[in-house]
This record gives structure tokens, C-alpha cells and sequence, in this order.
């Protein structure tokens, strides 16, 4: 069931968190035609979005209660706990047939905890984490993994689709994050290969440009090797995804990892020195900072 008092029979659209992701992913929703109520920690973050028509509200729960679909694309699990389940927060006056749609990078655990709060009062809930970058938010090429019941995915595909291309159910609660997961330990290797070898290419004095040239399109391409080496080339360490995300999303799949029985070597590598690069100071840089590691060496 869903209710439909914005435009056009639409549904009404609550988006907390308008940071680098969904800033961009909170406009195309707009532009779509969908009514939206904003709300961001920092609320400056969400001015653009109220000058393109967005209603600013009071708090995560404020938002709940004047929307029939709630998203969220904030920072860390403990953003995601304090706004969905704290008293007041969106599972306390979200309206019942409401639906939830948390697209951070989260914990698994998490996202079921979220899903068996919701279910007992009538709301839906999935797991929806992205993958594509700033980049990918900006263009609304996003690939989302989602988890949950078939029948809340049905109902949030919509939106998906507004705001990605390659939309995939996984499973049940969590699995979403489970798949996100997996995406992060196949990027932490990634990264850790691409800066190695830029590193090992500048100090044996060939020219980086004309390598990236040669290499973009063969078997070392990756959207990292594309997206990324301009940005280092021209001294660009801005974020685009934050180190401390970076680091965030390793921990998570680490430690899922060992509850699963198993220990990932690559992956502890590539945190060992993301974690090093945190405290080096470069927690707000973006991930692509990996190479300056490998320069002050
Ligand atoms: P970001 O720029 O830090 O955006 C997160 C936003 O959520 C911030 O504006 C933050 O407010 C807000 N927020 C945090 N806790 C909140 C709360 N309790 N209530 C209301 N707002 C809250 O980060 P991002 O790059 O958009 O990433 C968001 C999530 O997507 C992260 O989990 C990240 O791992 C994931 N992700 C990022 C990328 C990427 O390339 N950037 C790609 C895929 C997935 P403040 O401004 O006050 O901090």
C-alpha cells in the first residue's frame, strides 16, 4: 500500500543525508517530478535541494511522519542506528505501509535489526547499498544492491531507477550489504594493485599519462585505473569517496569475514594501510590519497 498525496499520484519522498552521494541522487528524484522533505545533519547541505523545491524538515523523525517512502544515505552504522532506531527517529513515527530504504554502506547485522524493528509495524524495509561513486550519483548510473522481500524491492524500483542502471535483488534483509561488502573487498585489492603499480611506474621514470593511456583498456583497466588516475595526475585528492568510508566498509567486511570463518589476506593488506593513511592525516581525502603512501615512501 502506498499513499500518494505528492504530484501526480506520486508517492511523497523523505531523504535524509545530502552529503557528496545524495545530493546528487536527492536531485534527480526531484527532477523526476517526486516531492521531496529533506534532512541532512548539517543543514546547509540541504539548501540546494530547497532551492530546487525540497521541503526542509526538523529531524529524521519529522521526516518519517510527513513521507510515505523514507531514504537514507548517511555516513556510518551509527548514523544509520541513531536515525532509524533511536526513539522519535524515523521507525518511531514513520506512518504504517510506510516504506524504508537505507542506501549507506552498513552493517548486514544492522540491516536486519532495522528490518525486524520495522516489520511489526507495518512498514517495509531494504537494504540498498550502491556502488559507482560520486561519479555514478551525479550521472544516476548507479549499480543497487538491494535486500529485502521481493514486494518492498517491487515497490522501491521506481526510485531505484531514477537514480541507477543496474539494480539487482539479492535476498533477504542484509543481503544488500552482504553484496556491497563483497564489492568493497574486490575494490580494496583493486586500489591497492592500481597505486602500487603508478607508484613503481613513476619511480622507474615512465611517464604516467602515457601509460594510462596504454593501459586504461587492457586487462589492468578498472573503473578505479579510469576514474582515479586523472584525478591523481592532476593532484587531485579531493573526495569522491572518503578514506574514512574506505576504511569503514574494510572494517565491516573484515569482521564479517571472520564471523564466516575465514580470514581475507588482501583485504586485511590493503586496511593495514588505508588505516595507516587515516592517520597520516588523510581521513578526508578521497581514496585515491592511497598513492601519496606509496610517494612519501
Ligand atoms: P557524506 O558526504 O559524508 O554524506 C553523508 C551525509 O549524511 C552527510 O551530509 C552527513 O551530515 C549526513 N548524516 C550523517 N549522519 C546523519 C544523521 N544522523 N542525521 C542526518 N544526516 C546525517 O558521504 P557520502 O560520500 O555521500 O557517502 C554516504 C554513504 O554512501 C557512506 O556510507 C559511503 O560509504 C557510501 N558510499 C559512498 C560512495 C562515494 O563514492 N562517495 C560510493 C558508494 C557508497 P554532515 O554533513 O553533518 O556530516
Amino acid at each position: 500500500m502506498t499513499a500518494s498525496n505528492g504530484e501526480g499520484g506520486k508517492p511523497v519522498v523523505g531523504f535524509i543525508g545530502t552529503g557528496v552521494m545524495g545530493q546528487s541522487m536527492a536531485g534527480h528524484l526531484i527532477d523526476a517530478g517526486y516531492s521531496l522533505n529533506v534532512y541532512n545533519r548539517t543543514e546547509a547541505k540541504c539548501e540546494p535541494l530547497v532551492r530546487k523545491g525540497a521541503k526542509l524538515k526538523g529531524g529524521p523523525g519529522e521526516v518519517a511522519a510527513d513521507s510515505d517512502i523514507v531514504i537514507t544515505i548517511v555516513g556510518f552504522p551509527k548514523d544509520v542506528e541513531q536515525v532509524y532506531l533511536d526513539p522519535g527517529g524515523v521507525i518511531d513515527r514513520a506512518k504504517p505501509g510506510s516504506l524504508l530504504i537505507d542506501m549507506t554502506t552498513s552493517s548486514p547485522e544492522l540491516a536486519e535489526r532495522v528490518y525486524n524493528a520495522a516489520r511489526p509495524k507495518g512498514l517495509g524495509a531494504c537494504d540498498a547499498p550502491v556502488t559507482g561513486g560520486d561519479r555514478g550519483a551525479r550521472e544516476a548510473t548507479l549499480s543497487i544492491l538491494v535486500g529485502g522481500t521481493v514486494e518492498d524491492f517491487n515497490r522501491a524500483l521506481p526510485l531505484f531507477k531514477i537514480m541507477g542502471k543496474n539494480i539487482v535483488h539479492l535476498g533477504p534483509a542484509g543481503f544488500g550489504q552482504r553484496a556491497k561488502l563483497a564489492n568493497q573487498i574486490i575494490i580494496a585489492g583493486t586500489m591497492l594493485g592500481m597505486c602500487e603499480g603508478l607508484a613503481y611506474a613513476r619511480k622507474s621514470g615512465i611517464d604516467i599519462q602515457k601509460l594510462f593511456d596504454c593501459l586504461a583498456n587492457g586487462a589492468a583497466g578498472s573503473w578505479s585505473l579510469t576514474n582515479y588516475t586523472p584525478r591523481i595526475l592532476n593532484g587531485d585528492f579531493n573526495p569522491g569517496f572518503f578514506v574514512k568510508h574506505f576504511v569503514k566498509d574494510m572494517r565491516l567486511a573484515s569482521q564479517s569475514a571472520k564471523d564466516a570463518g575465514f580470514s581475507l589476506k588482501g583485504l586485511e593488506t590493503a586496511l593495514e594501510q588505508y588505516i595507516k593513511l587515516e592517520n597520516d592525516g588523510y581521513a578526508e581525502s578521497g581514496t585515491q590519497a592511497l598513492y601519496k603512501l606509496y610517494c612519501e615512501e
